[in-house]
């Protein structure tokens, strides 16, 4: 049978419930334990995939195709376990099954009402998202105390008189410390267990978000004032690595308490792994400046897989990567020079017009000065335009997303293109709003001899797409005689994967999302070989003007 750990979070937002979440599933899974997750959002949105990475960070696309929220990337990144789409369940999603079922009659006759309706179709989807694992840890977003997330609040409830000890609450929580009066403060914490409490649940365990580790008179504090016994407060500390949580809540002896009140048996913890990411992430031997150029560069969560896949590349390869983000519309109006002293440039993908004349500018930059360029997505197209503008003297080349009258469409819908270049059958028909999206676990075959062969060594692999638009077919052999290199398709050789320059030492444009893959503990190819790239760049940018000052006299 399954045992359910909820994890609700009090006082404020953005205490990092995703990753206090995903490094339960790590400290559980170095237990020998078989670990699942979900994740349920209060929000109507049916899932997060219209929403703008500005207000809501990152959407996490899983391997079958579900856009997602970012901390299922989290998961992804701490456990083994793979996230599907039955992993992340929005109040949108519930009502519209509800709202189904009741069109098709299901309820026979009765009254659909919030309880028990809705809190049975909220238990159904946490008990499908478990998939049989011995843990599923199941994470309520927002705070406690929105009316928002009452009902999921209601149903977890349900399932602790249900399942009984198979059931346990964990609750995050704010301890401030006040500078004025030099003390931290528990009252905020006391507030929010009062409030779970008036809704019926007593939390089991709280893990108190501080600046500093609390001492045990504090944690003997909120212990008497929440009624949990004070081995059950656990201090989650700010730390400078987030992988070294798992290691904090197991040097509290978390994972012991968790399985002794689940009634669980299982192996003492094997950490080795998240020992060794950390040994790794702290012998740095060199570091490099890596400029992300996007949109939406001030909300960094936007690029959360992205900015962790390049700090995962530093651990292998004994970098510190500094990511330096560039608004690519400060681009357009300030020019070129904040590039100057960048070791490697990175376009990410998007959407939409804003910046993409800065991230056109950004790419030609890479491809003449010969820094080592990874486009992804929206990255790549962006290459293949700059490239048939400046290469192919195409100077009006666009994607038709930016440019629908372009004369060049060289990124075009699928549907803009087939009948011209006669290939592709009618392969992506959802028309639904985001169904006309390339989404989810694809494989594609690399071609031998080429640069991205040699990184993955494989000749073919599966990467996560994210995308409506394609590299136009009609263009291929024109681009290809100006030197473009195209380096991967999909399996019926029909969409275009992957492009390279070949006159240049590291350019790459991808069409998938290889940063969905990456994690701390085994590192992505793609990510590790342009971080190698980048520190390669930067020495032979050091050799070359030693060379220069040479000859000079002293
Ligand atoms: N906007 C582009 C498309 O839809 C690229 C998407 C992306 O970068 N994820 O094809």
């Amino acid at each position: 049978m399954t045992n359910y750990i909820f994890i609700t979070g009090g006082v404020v937002s953005a205490l990092g419930k995703g990753i206090a979440s995903a490094s339960l599933g790590a400290l559980l899974e170095s237990r020998g334990l078989n670990v699942s997750f979900a994740k349920l959002d209060p929000y109507i949105n049916v899932d997060p995939g219209t929403m703008s990475p500005f207000q809501h960070g990152e959407v996490f696309v899983t391997v079958d195709g579900a856009e997602t929220d970012l901390d299922l990337g989290h998961y992804e990144r701490f456990v083994r376990t793979t996230m599907s789409k039955n992993n992340n369940f929005t109040t949108g999603q519930i009502y519209a099954n509800v709202i189904d079922k009741e069109r098709q009659g299901q309820y026979l006759g009765a009254t659909v009402q919030v309880i028990p309706h809705i809190t049975d179709e909220i238990k159904a989807c946490i008990e499908l998202s478990a998939n049989n694992a011995d843990v599923a840890l199941i994470e309520i977003g927002g705070t406690v105390g929105d009316i928002e997330s009452l009902p999921f609040l209601e149903a977890i409830r349900q399932m602790r008189v249900s399942f009984g000890r198979h059931v346990l609450f964990m609750h995050l929580t704010l301890v401030p410390y006040i500078k004025t009066a030099g003390e931290v403060k528990t009252k905020p914490t006391q507030h929010s267990v009062k409030e779970l409490r008036s809704i019926g649940i007593q939390p089991d365990i709280l893990l108190c978000r501080s600046e500093e580790a609390m001492s045990d008179e504090e944690r003997a504090k909120i212990a008497l004032f929440t009624n949990v016994p004070s081995e059950s407060v656990i201090s989650l500390m700010d730390v400078d690595n987030i992988y070294k949580i798992p290691q904090l809540l197991h040097q509290q002896k978390l994972d012991e308490l968790m399985i002794q009140q689940l009634q669980l048996s299982a192996p003492p913890a094997n950490l080795s792994d998240w020992d060794a990411v950390i040994a790794k992430s702290e012998q740095t031997q060199h570091q490099v400046n890596v400029a992300m150029v996007g949109k939406y560069v001030h909300l960094t969560d936007s690029y959360k897989s992205l900015s962790e896949a390049l700090i995962h590349a530093g651990i292998h390869t004994q970098t510190k990567v500094n990511i330096v983000y560039v608004d690519s519309e400060k681009i357009e109006t300030d020019g070129i020079r904040c590039l100057e002293n960048m070791d490697a440039i990175l376009v990410p993908g998007g959407f939409g017009e804003r910046g993409i004349e800065g991230k056109i500018a950004t790419v030609r930059f890479a491809r003449e000065h010969k820094i080592p360029y990874l486009g992804i997505c929206l990255g790549m197209q962006l290459a293949v335009i700059e490239f048939a503008r400046h290469q192919l003297g195409l100077t009006q080349a666009n994607s038709t997303e930016f440019d629908s009258n372009t004369p060049d469409p060289v990124i075009a819908l699928i549907t803009e293109w087939q009948d011209q270049s006669g290939t592709i059958e009618t392969r992506h028909q959802d028309s639904a709003l985001g169904g006309s999206m390339r989404l989810g676990g694809q494989a594609c075959q690399l071609m031998r001899g080429s640069l991205i062969h040699k990184v993955y060594n494989k000749h073919e692999i599966v990467e996560r797409h994210r995308h409506r638009y394609e590299f136009n077919h009609c263009y291929l052999s024109d681009l290809q005689q100006a030197g473009l290199v195209i380096s991967g398709k999909s399996l019926d050789g029909q969409l275009v994967e992957v492009i390279e320059i070949a006159d240049h030492p590291w350019f790459i444009g991808c069409q998938f999302h290889p940063e969905f893959t990456s994690t701390p503990r085994d590192g992505h190819p793609l990510f590790s070989s342009f971080i190698e790239a980048s520190y390669q760049f930067q020495q032979s940018k050091t050799s070359e003007k030693q060379k220069n000052t040479k000859g000079f006299p002293s």
